[in-house]
C-alpha cells in the first residue's frame, strides 16, 4: 500500500516523462534559465533501441545548445553512408539504392549549418539526459511515476509516486506538459481524443549484433535494407552504430504476441541469405500507429511528443517531429515564467504544432502503406529473365515513389506556420510546399533561412535567447523606436546588422524579426507604424 502524501514541492513546469522529448524540453527550459522538474518512472536504461535518425531540424537544436558535436561523436561514424538498399536478400539481388549524400559528415551545405545525422536513442538519451541535467535549475526524479493531477486557483497540482520508497508526493506547478510518450493517460484526464488508426501493423524487432556485416555480402554498407520476397516487402534491417549494433523488423500480429517463440536465428539466416555468427541482443513487439491528439493544450497542461502524435517509423518522423514541439514549446514557456508571454502564446502552440504533426503523421502512413501495398512477383528472388524483370519493375516504382520517405529537407526545414495567432502574417503567399526540397523564405512563420556568416558562423548562431532584429544591407532603416517598443513590454531582443548582398537577398525585406525559437515572427522594409502592436502580438498579447 502507498505511504500518506509527505511532501510539497513547487516548479514552474512540471514535465511527464523522462524520454526524448521530456529531456529535450527539459534542456531547453534550463537553456533559458527557467527551473522545471521532470518525473520519469524508469530508470534511465534503454534496452531496445528506437529512433536513429535526426533531421538538420533536430540537430540545428542540438547546435543552439551546443550538444551537436556530442550527438555526432556518439552516433554513426562521419564516413558511414546513410544509403537505403531494397534487396532480396543481402547476398541476393539489389531492386533499388538510395544514397543520401547529403546525410551525415560534416560537409557544409547550403541549407543549414547541420546535416541529418544518425544516433540511436541508446545514446541520445542519456546526452539530453546529461545536458538536461548540468542546469541546476532542473530537478530529475528517476524512479518516480505521475499518478494523477488537479488544476486549481491557477496551478497544478500533481501526485507522483517514489517507486522505491512507496512514498507519495505533492509537486505544485504553474504549467504541466505531458511528454509521457504513447501510453499517457493525460489525455483520458482531460478527455482529449487521439484521432486516426490506433494499428497500422503489429511488428517484432530483434536487436542482434554482428560486427562488419558487410564484409558477408557484396551489397556494401547501408543505413536502412528493404527485403522484399514473392509476397511484397517483408523485412526491414535497421544499422544501429555503424560497426555492429542491428535492427531486424519482422511484420506479424503473431511475432507481435510471440516474441518467444520466434527463431531469430534463423530469420537473421534468411535475411543474409547464409548462416553467419551473430548474437541476439533483445526483442521488441511495437505497433505502427497513426494518431494526432485533437487537441494540444487544456488550461495549463500541453502534450508534446509521441503523447500528442504517433507516426509509423516510415521517414524518421517521431522523435523529429517531438523535438519540433519542443522547440515551439521552450521559449513560450519561458516567455510564460518569466512574465512577458501573454495569454495567446498558451494557444499559439496548438495552432503552429498540431497542424505539422497532422501533416506528418499523414505523410508516414502514405510512406508505409506504399510499401505494404505493393506488387511482387513469384520469381522476384530468381536468377531469371522473369525474376529480372520482376526486379526491374518494382525498383523503378520503389525510386519513382519512395525518395520522399529518404529525402525530407522540406518537410524538416520547411515547416511553416499559418494561421498562428502569433505571427504577422504580411499576407505574402507560401512557398510550394515540397517533402524533399528545402525551399528558403522569411515569409512570416517560416524557419528563417540558414546563410553562412563572413566568420563562419549561420545566421541561426544569430537566434535563440530572445527576439533578433536582423536588419539587411547598409541602408536598413533605423529601428529605435521598435527596439524601444520590446524593451517597454520587457521582451528580450537583440539587433544583428548583416550587410552580405547574398543573404540580403535570401532575406528579401531589410528587417527580419526572428522569434527565440528561429521561426520568422514579423519581416517589413520600412518598421512597423505600430511597433507595440506587432510586439504585443508576437509576445502573445495583442
Ligand atoms: C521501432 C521504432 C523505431 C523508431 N525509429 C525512429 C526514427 O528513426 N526516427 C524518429 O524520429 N523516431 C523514431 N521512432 C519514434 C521515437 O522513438 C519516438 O517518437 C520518441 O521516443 C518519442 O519520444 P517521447 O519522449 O515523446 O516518448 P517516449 O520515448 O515514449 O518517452 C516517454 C517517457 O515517459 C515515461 N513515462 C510514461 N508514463 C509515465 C508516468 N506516468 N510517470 C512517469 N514517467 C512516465 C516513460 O517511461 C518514457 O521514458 C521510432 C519508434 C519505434 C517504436
Amino acid at each position: 500500500m502507498a505511504a500518506a502524501s509527505k511532501s510539497v514541492t513547487r516548479t514552474p513546469v512540471l514535465i511527464v516523462g523522462g524520454g526524448p522529448v521530456g529531456l529535450g524540453l527539459a534542456a531547453d527550459l534550463g537553456w533559458r534559465g527557467v527551473a522545471c522538474t521532470v518525473v520519469e518512472q524508469g530508470d534511465g536504461s534503454i534496452a531496445h533501441p528506437r529512433a536513429t535518425a535526426e533531421n538538420a531540424r533536430t540537430m540545428e537544436l542540438f547546435r543552439r545548445w551546443g550538444i551537436a558535436e556530442r550527438v555526432k561523436e556518439a552516433g554513426t561514424p562521419p564516413d558511414f553512408p546513410h544509403t537505403v538498399l531494397y534487396l532480396t536478400s543481402l547476398t541476393g539481388h539489389e531492386i533499388a539504392r538510395f544514397d543520401r549524400p547529403g546525410h551525415g559528415g560534416t560537409a557544409r551545405t547550403a541549407i543549414s549549418p547541420e546535416r541529418p545525422q544518425r544516433c540511436n536513442q541508446l545514446w541520445l538519451d542519456p546526452i539530453l539526459r546529461d545536458f538536461a541535467a548540468s542546469f541546476p535549475t532542473m530537478t530529475l526524479k528517476m524512479r518516480t511515476r505521475f499518478e494523477s493531477f488537479i488544476e486549481e486557483n491557477d496551478r497544478i497540482i500533481a501526485t507522483v509516486t517514489d517507486r522505491d520508497s512507496g512514498e507519495t508526493r505533492t509537486i505544485e506547478a504553474d504549467y504541466l506538459v505531458a511528454c509521457c510518450g504513447g501510453a499517457s493517460s493525460i489525455q483520458d484526464t482531460l478527455g482529449i481524443a487521439m484521432n486516426g488508426v490506433p494499428t497500422l501493423e503489429y511488428n517484432l524487432n530483434i536487436f542482434f549484433r554482428v560486427k562488419d556485416l558487410w564484409n558477408y555480402h557484396d551489397k556494401g554498407k547501408a543505413a536502412l535494407h528493404f527485403f522484399a520476397d514473392a509476397q511484397g516487402i517483408w523485412r526491414t534491417l535497421v544499422q544501429i552504430d555503424g560497426r555492429e549494433l542491428w535492427r531486424l523488423g519482422i511484420r506479424g500480429q503473431w511475432h507481435f504476441e510471440n516474441p518467444d517463440k520466434i527463431d531469430a536465428s534463423a530469420m537473421i539466416t534468411e535475411m543474409v541469405g547464409c548462416e553467419i555468427p551473430h548474437e541476439v541482443v533483445s526483442s521488441l513487439p511495437w505497433v505502427a500507429r497513426d494518431l494526432v491528439a485533437d487537441r494540444y493544450v487544456q488550461g495549463r497542461v500541453f502534450l508534446a511528443g509521441d503523447a500528442a502524435h504517433q507516426n509509423t517509423p516510415s521517414g524518421g518522423f517521431g522523435l523529429n517531429t517531438g523535438m519540433g514541439d519542443v522547440n515551439d514549446l521552450g521559449w513560450k514557456l519561458a516567455a510564460l515564467v518569466q512574465g512577458w508571454g501573454g495569454p495567446r502564446m498558451i494557444d499559439s502552440y496548438e495552432a503552429e504544432r498540431r497542424p505539422v504533426a497532422a501533416r506528418i503523421v499523414k505523410q508516414a502512413t502514405d510512406n508505409f502503406m506504399r510499401d505494404r501495398k505493393r506488387p511482387s512477383h513469384p520469381e522476384i528472388a530468381m536468377d531469371t529473365p522473369a525474376g529480372a524483370e520482376a526486379r526491374r519493375k518494382m525498383g523503378a516504382a520503389i525510386l519513382e515513389s519512395q525518395s520522399k520517405v529518404y529525402l525530407t529537407d522540406g518537410t524538416a526545414l520547411g515547416q511553416l506556420y499559418d494561421n498562428s495567432p502569433i505571427i504577422w502574417d504580411d499576407g505574402t503567399p507560401p512557398p510550394e510546399a515540397s517533402v524533399i526540397e528545402y525551399r528558403p523564405t522569411t515569409r512570416p512563420g517560416a524557419r528563417a533561412p540558414h546563410a553562412w556568416l563572413g566568420d563562419g558562423r549561420s545566421t541561426l548562431d544569430l537566434f535563440g535567447r530572445g527576439f533578433t532584429l536582423v536588419k539587411l544591407g547598409a541602408d536598413a532603416p533605423d529601428s529605435s523606436q521598435f527596439e524601444s517598443a520590446f524593451a517597454s513590454r520587457g521582451v528580450p531582443l537583440s539587433v544583428a546588422s548583416l550587410d552580405d548582398p547574398v543573404i540580403g537577398e535570401l532575406y528579401a525585406r531589410h528587417m527580419v524579426l526572428v522569434r527565440p525559437d528561429g521561426h520568422v515572427a514579423w519581416r517589413g522594409d520600412t518598421p512597423p507604424a505600430n511597433p507595440l502592436a506587432v510586439v504585443d502580438r508576437v509576445r502573445g498579447a495583442g
